[in-house]
Order: C-alpha cells, then structure tokens, then sequence
C-alpha cells in the first residue's frame, strides 16, 4: 500500500466507500445526497441516491463545477461579427441614398414602370423598394437605381434594343 497523497487533513472529505457525497441523482434529476457505493481509485463510480434509493452511476453535481463549453462565446463572436459585417455593408448604401434624395429634392419622383425611360438623378417611386435615385444607365435599357436598403438594377424604356 503507497500513501502518494498530500491531502493535510487526513482526508475527511475525500470520498470513500459508504461515505455520503453530494451527486446528480439521473432519476430525482437534481443534486441530492447519495451513498458511495463503489470507487475507482480517487473516483467516484457508482452511488445510491438517499432520495428515491436507487443505486446509479456517479455524475458530478450539476450546480458546482460545470466548466462551460469553449466553443460557444466563439460561435457567439463569429456571428455578432457576420452581423456587423452585413450591416456595415447597408449603411454606405443609405448614406449614398440620403445624399442623392437630397441632391435631386427637386425633380419630382416619377412611378417606375419597365417602360418608363428614365436617366441620371431621376427620383423613382418604385412599389416594392419605396423612393430611389438613378445613380447610372447600365445597358442601352437598364438602369442602377440607389434605394434607401439596396442598389437595384431595373429595365426601363422599353424600346430596348436600338444602340
Ligand atoms: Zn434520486
């Protein structure tokens, strides 16, 4: 028999067989008395709840020393900044919306329709994506409209075709 341990007080609170500890009871689902029943070495293996007195396997008490996961406040992180990414994307739109609604106050916004020609700095009223501003004439009949959430590329004209 080798005494390797440096426990001081004669280890009246080490575990030991018959000796009571506090343990996750599997059945009464909550941290409660038990009886040590069997010991591997240093550990705790098997117990008997004083509670519902069934006889289970040792599982540490759930309310003291429940490490947290590592993973999460990184998963946590990683997402929050996705969040910020995404949203620093829509501010530079908005703030481009607000100052090209601005420069073109004065031209009154026109409805948009597919067959509607429109050029550069028009206001549109469009029903889906509310008051935007042509910012620039993309194909012979597309234009990129600035909206308040988003830069959209709308037909317009009609005609289409003639270049
Ligand atoms: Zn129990």
């Amino acid at each position: 028999m080798s005494f390797s341990s440096l426990s001081p007080s004669a280890g009246s609170n080490k575990p030991k067989v018959a000796s009571e500890t506090i343990a996750y009871c599997t059945k009464c689902r909550m941290d409660l008395n038990h009886t040590i029943v069997a010991m591997a070495g240093d550990r705790i293996v098997r117990v008997h709840c004083r509670t519902c007195k069934t006889e289970h396997a040792y599982k540490s008490p759930k309310g003291l020393s429940t490490p947290a996961p590592k993973d999460t406040p990184v998963e946590r992180e990683k997402k929050a900044a996705k969040k910020a990414e995404s949203r620093s994307e829509a501010v530079p739109v908005e703030a481009e919306w607000t100052k090209m609604m601005n420069a073109s106050r004065a031209n009154p916004a026109k409805a948009y329709s597919a067959k509607t020609p429109f050029s550069v700095g028009d206001r549109i009223q469009h029903s889906l994506f509310g008051e935007g501003v042509v910012n620039k004439l993309v194909y012979p009949n597309k234009v990129e409209v600035v909206f308040q959430m988003d830069v959209k590329v709308l037909i317009h004209g009609g005609s289409g075709g003639s270049n």
